[in-house]
């Protein structure tokens, strides 16, 4: 599966998810517009982003847990005290249980076991561990990397839609295998990326420490990984190379793979992932599986040996004892994130029940908390957002006949996706044991791998999700041509219903909007109305379309966003162009919504200005330093303050709103447009 384009960064690694440190009053709503978290002292017309969120960014430092703090992780914050309590209650339930609170109790109960996690040390991870020890030969590496598949060691194995023919799902081989958050990271010159480097090996020499070898084969053992994954960097594609997707589309036949890197024995792996019958599969970077090819060449058995203890022990580190669980958090969470503290246990397990079990959870959790009145509600939002999508394409002026008609034509295919799936996930041959954290998360790894590599070679389920119903965030999935938003997003202060119309729509309704426009941003444009990768765009219509996006990838690559470092435009380009596209969306709509009505300004603002304080406040936040420098270099959505005033200097009816002159920062001369 493609990562699909969402509304924020996904977690990663340890998770750069969200969270204060213990449950606030989760029930208390936050207005969507609320006026204390505005600056009324800064200039609209300077700094949008201040003048918005002046008093939040004062009253909301970063908990010491988290390594950045914005409206949406308080939301998500909230949502986690939601769930540690159907949590608990499931696990200390007496008698007989539906079977899907049975799965979540148990597992969470196992999860805040502190006391045998921490007998136990490294002992859940022997029998991986000495699996990679007992390795024979090089030419036996496949087998130990298809044994520990759920684990993806050394690249990522899973199912995709075909790009060209989305409906057909087929196999897919995709470049992975590193320790570091982006192949950049080995590459880098400066000092803070060689220091990072640094500690990264440090670190590795730690854990195998911990795993009690002698500090001198540690060493040498962290030296060998580092070298291992710089040369499988080396072979891996950029982030923006990436998000064009007809780079990573190079469907061939299982044969021509073992042509490729024939020292990977590609049939024994198959084989033991049980899909022997697989012919032929997308090798996303074919540069990837040379380079990996080459490796196994020049590499001795023992470096093998190391890069794939080094890689169980990383993928596992957080369920095990508390010394493997401080030293992870001390390298991905400290170094990397610049967070303070690692999170308290509850919050750590109840991720994980999210991450394992997310739609037995999310089904305890909608019941509770995601009424059919917000569902139609958010409904009747998206559909006045499509229709105001419809009316622009109709009206734009740069587009020919010919590309309009099949853009309209994906328009209406697009399906809407709201709340929670129509058909819950059966983890019936999922066993979760009372008392066996390891057990459990393995065999939850095992269960979702050979899930996603059961749906090859059968029709597409339209109605999967890839979010969890609680989750704060948003996607579109161009392969499905579907948007989808999550009961955790579709919540107060984010979206309320009983607030007045303004604001609203310019937070969810921007939400809404940012989604449905990545259907036709810079990457989600290459994909027609059924999800595949077929060009329905008259040459001059594309571009004009390239053109009107260079106008902002140029825009965005001069805002700084720490130190020297600045946007990298092209990698949030698609981002940026939905952000934009679906504001303006969003307005459209808000004006047909409230049409005949006569509105009058609240709390001394004006109903247009409520709207794009409303937008503006759904970026409230801040974020640490090591935190900004990671993001710049992995994630596809400019840093929250440009994703406010980098949209609103490109809109007039926001220069209208609050009387910019033209000239002062929020209003330039030239305005960006796309949609
Ligand atoms: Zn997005």
């Amino acid at each position: 599966m493609r990562t699909p384009t969402a509304l924020l960064l996904a977690p990663l690694l340890v998770s750069i998810c969200l969270t204060v440190s213990f449950a606030q009053d989760a029930e208390k709503h936050e207005p969507v517009l609320d006026l204390s978290s505005m600056d009324k002292t800064a200039d609209p017309c300077i700094d949008f982003f201040s003048y918005s969120c002046g008093g939040w960014i004062r009253n909301n430092p970063i908990p010491p847990d988290q390594s950045s703090w914005s409206a949406y992780s308080k939301v998500q914050d909230a949502n986690l005290a939601r769930l540690r309590g159907i949590l608990e209650g499931a696990a200390e339930a007496s008698g007989e249980r539906p079977a899907y609170l049975q799965k979540i109790g148990d597992y969470y109960a196992s999860c805040i076991d502190e006391k045998t996690i921490e007998e136990l040390g490294a002992r859940p991870l022997r029998d991986s561990l000495d699996t990679i020890a007992n390795l024979k030969s090089k030419a036996d590496l496949a087998n130990v990397v298809g044994k520990l598949a759920h684990d993806s060691l050394l690249f990522d194995f899973r199912s995709d839609q075909d790009f060209k023919n989305s409906a057909e799902v087929i196999a897919e081989a995709d470049q992975g295998g590193l320790g570091l958050p982006d192949r950049d990271y080995y590459f880098k010159t400066d000092v803070k990326s060689e220091q990072l480097r640094k500690a990264y090996v440090a670190h590795v020499e730690k854990m195998f420490e911990l795993l009690g070898h002698p500090p001198k084969a540690a060493a040498a053992e962290a030296q060998s990984v580092m070298r291992i994954e710089t040369e499988l960097a080396r072979g891996s594609m950029t982030r923006v190379e990436r998000r064009d997707p007809k780079s990573l589309y190079h469907r061939m036949s299982v044969v021509d793979l073992e042509k490729l890197s024939p020292n990977f024995r590609w049939a024994s792996y198959l084989r033991l992932v049980g899909r022997a019958d697989v012919e032929s599969l997308n090798v996303e970077v074919p540069g990837y599986f040379q380079k990996m090819n080459e490796r196994i060449d020049q590499e001795a058995l023992s470096s093998w040996k190391a890069y794939l203890q080094w890689h169980v022990v990383r993928a596992n580190a957080r369920f095990l004892s508390s010394e493997f669980v401080n030293e992870n958090f001390n390298f991905y969470g400290k170094t990397l994130q610049g967070r303070e503290q690692l999170k308290p246990r509850w919050k750590r397990c109840v991720e994980d029940v999210d991450n394992d079990l997310g739609e037995a959870l999310g089904q305890a959790y909608v019941q509770k908390y995601f009424g059919p009145d917000a569902k139609q509600k958010a409904l009747t939002m998206v559909k006045e957002i499509e229709a105001a999508m419809q009316e622009d394409v109709q009206d734009l002026p740069w587009m020919s006949a010919e590309t309009r008609k099949n853009a309209l034509e994906k328009l209406r295919a697009v399906a809407n996706k709201i709340g929670y799936p129509d058909k819950w996930r059966d983890y019936s041959a999922l066993q979760i044991k009372r008392g066996d954290e390891m057990g459990n998360v393995e065999r939850a790894g095992r269960f979702e791998f050979t899930r996603q590599l059961n749906k090859i070679g059968k029709p597409v389920d339209r109605l999967e999700w890839s979010m969890t119903p609680p989750t704060v965030n948003a996607y579109y999935d161009a392969q499905k041509n579907d948007i989808n938003f999550p009961a955790g997003i579709l919540q107060p202060p984010l979206f309320d219903p009983a607030s007045d119309a303004a604001p609203n729509y310019g937070n969810t309704g921007g939400t809404i909007g940012h989604e449905l426009t990545h259907g036709f941003d810079d990457e989600g444009r290459q994909f027609d109305a059924t999800g595949s990768l077929r060009d329905w765009w008259t040459e001059a219509d594309g571009k004009e379309f390239e053109q009107r996006a260079s106008c902002i990838s140029e825009q965005y690559s001069r805002f700084v966003i720490i130190d020297d470092i600045r946007v990298n435009g092209k990698l949030t380009l698609g981002e940026d162009v939905a952000d934009l596209g679906g504001l303006i969306l969003a307005y459209t709509a808000w004006k047909e919504d409230t049409r005949g009505q006569h509105l009058e300004p609240i709390d001394g603002l004006t109903p247009e200005q409520r709207f794009f304080v409303g937008y503006g406040q759904s970026w409230c936040g801040n974020t640490r330093d090591e935190t900004k420098r990671m993001r710049a270099t992995i994630d596809p959505h400019s840093p929250e303050k440009y994703r406010a005033n980098g949209v609103v200097t490109n809109m007039s009816q926001f220069q209208a709103a609050f009387h910019c002159k033209t000239g002062t920062p929020m209003a330039p001369e030239k305005r960006c447009r796309v949609w």
